[in-house]
This record gives structure tokens, C-alpha cells and sequence, in this order.
């Protein structure tokens, strides 16, 4: 399997290109808007047809650029099906896996940061890997006050659907703003100071209530956005 990633610093946001030795057909999984340019550069570059776009869930902090790499490149729109986004092509679910060449991604329900939030999980040759999108980041996670967000959900959905998974597997989180690049589920279980080395859920809770993080700057733009896979209406000059 083919595996990039790719780091967007506006947003301080990871994109993950997986693409098919054989079929040459690729998944971006959170394209970034603001990196359109460097990701149709890189599927050139590593001569790959663009099969799907993949979202994690709706963004808040930045526009995606589903829509632009469908009309660019051909690319499918794919969404967790519960978001219900009328725009999209295809809706993914834990039911509903999404192929792509010979890469299966397995879907994993996740809410917590959004309601809809889905991770993604990819058993290679040689690595088992879990793109966590905003629900678990290395040493942390994703906010839980909008979008449907709650941290008791976060807990169940980190400690039932990503802390059971094997020891080695590779986390690939959605964001970074430390200069981190990927962990381990045992390095998270144990470590992670939000959630790991046995945390409560009654802490875990304490914990994100008495972050009093500020309002998301692009939220009211993203967000409608996002909704309709990153169409963005032409300002008039
Ligand atoms: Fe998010």
C-alpha cells in the first residue's frame, strides 16, 4: 500500500493520501481546500488516480476539498452515511466499508467530538493502521462542546472502539500542533493525559469542562461549508 502524509499548517491539519500498488486508484482521507494544489501535485508526482475523498467527520476549522477534487479530478465524495450530506457520493458506515483497489478502510463510530465522527482503520501487509481524525490525537483529543460533541460519548467511543484495538497499531490523528506525527494504541492507552493510564470517565469529563477553549474562528464558514462537501458560494467582485 501507498501511504503519504500530509500536513496542511493553517489548520495544523493531517491528510492522508492510501493508494493501491496495482490498481493505482487512491483515497484522500480530510483534504484540506487550502491544499488542493499539493495534493493533486503529489497524485501526479506518484502517477495515481484520485478514486475518493474520504471525511472523518464535519469540519469546523476548515473547509475540505471534496467538492474541488470531484470536479478537478473525478474524485467520489465520501461521508459518514449519519451526516446525511445530500451532496455526497457515497456514504460510509461501520456496515458499510469503502474498498479502494486492494485497501479496505473499515469505518469505526467514533462520536464524541462530532456525533457523526467515524475513525478509519487499514490492516496492510506490514502495518495496521487507524486514521482517528478528531477523536483521539497523540496526547490528547478533539473538543467535545459543539457539533453534538459530549465527553462522556468521546470516552466510550476512545475506550471501546480505539483503545481495544492491538498494542502496535499505528494512530494517525487528524490534527497535530505539536509537531507529532503518529503514535501507538498501547502509547495512548497508557500515556495519553486526557484519556490514558486509566483514567475515569467521570475525569475524563472534568477534564474537558474546565478547558474553556475559544470559539473556532472559521466555524460559521466551515461548517455550512463542509455541509455541502466544501462547495463555497463565488464572492462577488
Ligand atoms: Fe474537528
Amino acid at each position: 500500500m501507498i501511504f503519504r502524509q500530509l500536513f496542511e499548517q493553517g489548520s495544523s491539519t493531517y491528510t492522508y493520501l492510501l493508494a493501491c500498488p496495482e490498481t493505482r486508484q487512491a483515497v484522500l482521507v480530510d483534504p484540506v481546500l487550502d491544499a488542493v494544489d499539493r495534493d493533486l501535485a503529489t497524485l501526479q508526482e506518484l502517477d495515481l488516480t484520485l478514486a475518493y475523498t474520504l471525511e472523518t467527520h464535519i469540519h469546523a476549522d476548515h473547509i475540505t476539498s471534496a467538492a474541488r477534487l470531484r470536479s478537478l479530478a473525478g474524485a467520489k465524495v465520501a461521508c459518514p452515511e449519519m451526516d446525511g450530506l445530500a451532496e455526497a457520493d457515497v456514504g460510509v458506515s461501520e456496515m458499510q466499508p469503502l474498498d479502494v483497489g486492494t485497501i479496505h478502510l473499515q469505518p469505526l463510530f467514533t462520536p464524541g467530538h462530532t456525533d457523526a465522527h467515524h475513525a478509519y482503520l487499514v490492516d496492510s501487509q506490514h502495518a495496521v493502521r487507524v486514521m482517528t481524525g478528531d477523536a483521539l490525537l497523540i496526547g490528547g483529543c478533539g473538543r467535545t462542546d459543539f457539533q453534538g460533541g459530549s465527553a462522556e460519548t468521546l470516552y466510550h467511543s476512545i475506550h471501546g472502539k480505539i483503545f481495544t484495538l492491538p498494542d502496535a497499531t499505528l494512530v494517525y490523528p487528524g490534527h497535530d500542533y505539536h509537531d507529532c506525527h503518529v503514535s501507538t494504541v498501547s502509547k495512548e492507552r497508557e500515556c495519553n493525559p486526557r484519556l490514558g493510564g486509566g483514567k475515569s470517565v467521570e475525569e475524563f469529563v472534568a477534564i474537558m469542562a474546565a478547558l474553556k477553549l475559544p470559539y473556532p474562528k472559521k466555524m460559521d464558514v466551515a461548517v455550512p461549508a463542509n455541509r455541502r462537501c466544501g462547495e463555497i458560494d463565488e464572492v462577488p467582485s
